[in-house]
């Protein structure tokens, strides 16, 4: 792999330099403050897992704009790509006059989603927009209203995603009336409720048949692993208990695989490692290499329920987009990234799968593929330290290392690099955050 940026990190002015301060200043004066930012460093270019800062620092990024450039920044491959569709065609609306990218994304999402059944598609912009159709797809087919999640899930900051997400602070808080017939229920969160898989999923069960009624319920939504609410993993056998009840009852198993999916994990998609084939899944972020692209793609019968013209948008699936996704789709085959994330695994493993023996301010770490959580708490406890986590964050981006918040309390550390990342840079951005883990372990 060749890349147009060194792979290393490298300051030349401290953190944010003096043009980002310029920025931040015109920043606050023109933009809204409720787009909140993690570390006030402007970025110019990147490549791999390194950003370049408008200062010309060279920054390790474990976030990817959480989790989007999952093959790299500024994919060569997918710059030509959406370049050369941005001169031939930009938009025709595919509801109105279509063409052959469309078709060929949701061809491909239907060979890459779990299932050996007939899939359709729909392609649309966002996440939330993704989980939004999947809820009307879902209600149709079934017949039904109630949709449930799980505890700690992040769905999305629309007015109906708002009310499947779990935090009220800051996603929710002051901005409702929500919709109804949503419910949030038990999930599986091993270092917080030490239950077993099936115990957990008993105690979701329970919930459901208590407080909504199985005949009720057209879907469940469940992020195979968590990324906002923690990089939470679910015991062993948790999915697949609730996948058998769902089937027993002619609920839907949705996958919001927005976060976990394409590539990220190890597989094309983190269901997979638990052994569930959901009816739906919902894919985004990683999906188009840094361009706006989201689908749904599930069981032909319940995706072709809605009439022609229930589910649309005016720029779902735009010409340009779904030639970046195709690129994204080519390079992850032709590059082998599915197996360079469990390659990330391993350095991650390795790197810091000892750092709750070595720091008292970590309780737990865990991941897979490119997606990794530290769970930080108070020192000889397991109460949740958000100002620990606060101050590594600082101390990462300070240092040139942009790391992610997580967790229902502000208190796990994430990781969502690319799946190229070098083992040097891991190590040198494992050393920078353990300075600070130190200093908050006494
Ligand atoms: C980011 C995310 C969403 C929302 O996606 P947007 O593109 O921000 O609307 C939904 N579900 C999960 C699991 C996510 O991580």
């Amino acid at each position: 792999m060749s890349f147009s940026v060194p792979q290393q990190r490298h300051l030349v002015t401290e953190l944010p330099g003096p043009r980002s301060r310029e920025l931040l200043e015109r920043r606050r004066r023109a933009v809204s403050r409720g787009a909140g930012t993690l570390a006030d460093i402007f970025m110019d270019h990147g490549s791999g897992a390194i950003l370049v800062d408008v200062d010309g620092n060279r920054l390790i990024d474990l976030g990817c704009g959480i989790g989007v450039t999952t093959i790299g920044h500024a994919h060569p491959d997918v710059a030509a790509a959406a370049s050369a569709q941005a001169s031939k065609l930009t938009h025709t609306l595919f509801t109105v006059t279509p063409y052959e990218n469309y078709v060929r994304v949701a061809e491909k999402l239907a060979e890459i989603t779990p299932g050996d059944f007939e899939k359709r598609s729909i392609l649309v912009n966002s996440g939330a927009e993704a989980v939004e159709n999947a809820v009307k797809i879902a209600r149709k087919y079934t017949g039904r209203r109630a949709i449930a999640s799980l505890d700690h899930a992040f769905h999305g900051r629309t007015n109906l995603t708002m009310a499947m997400t779990y935090r009220p602070w800051p996603e929710r808080a002051g901005m409702g009336p929500f919709p109804g017939e949503l419910y949030s229920v038990p999930s599986s969160y091993p270092f917080k409720d030490g239950l077993s898989g099936p115990d957990a999923a008993a105690r979701t069960i329970d919930y459901i048949v208590t407080h909504i009624g199985a005949s009720e319920l057209a879907a469940l939504f469940v992020e195979p692993i968590q990324g906002d609410g923690g990089v939470v993993i679910p015991a062993e056998g948790y999915f697949e208990a609730l996948a058998a009840f769902c089937a027993d009852h002619g609920i839907l198993f949705v996958a919001d695989e927005i976060q976990a999916g394409i590539a990220r994990t190890g597989a094309w998609y983190s269901i997979e490692h638990f052994g569930v084939v959901p009816d739906l899944v919902t894919t985004a972020k990683g999906i188009a290499g840094g361009f706006p692209l989201a689908a749904v793609t599930g069981r032909a019968e319940v995706m072709d329920a809605v009439q022609p013209g229930g589910i649309g948008g005016t720029f779902g699936g735009n010409p340009v987009s779904t030639a970046a996704a195709l690129a994204t789709f080519e390079v992850i085959e032709r590059d082998g990234l599915i197996a360079e994330a469990q390659r990330v695994e391993r350095a991650f493993a390795a790197r810091i799968g000892d750092w709750a023996a070595r720091f008292p301010v970590v309780g737990e770490v865990r991941g897979r593929g490119a997606m990794w959580g530290a769970e930080l708490v108070i020192p000889g406890t397991r109460t949740p330290n958000p100002g620990a986590l606060k101050a590594v964050i600082a101390h990462a981006a300070a240092n040139g290392v942009i790391v992610l918040d997580a967790g229902s309390w502000d208190s796990v550390l994430r990781f969502l690099p690319s799946v190229v990342i070098s083992e040097e840079l891991v190590d040198d951005a494992a050393s920078v955050i353990e300075e600070e883990l130190a200093r908050q372990s006494v």
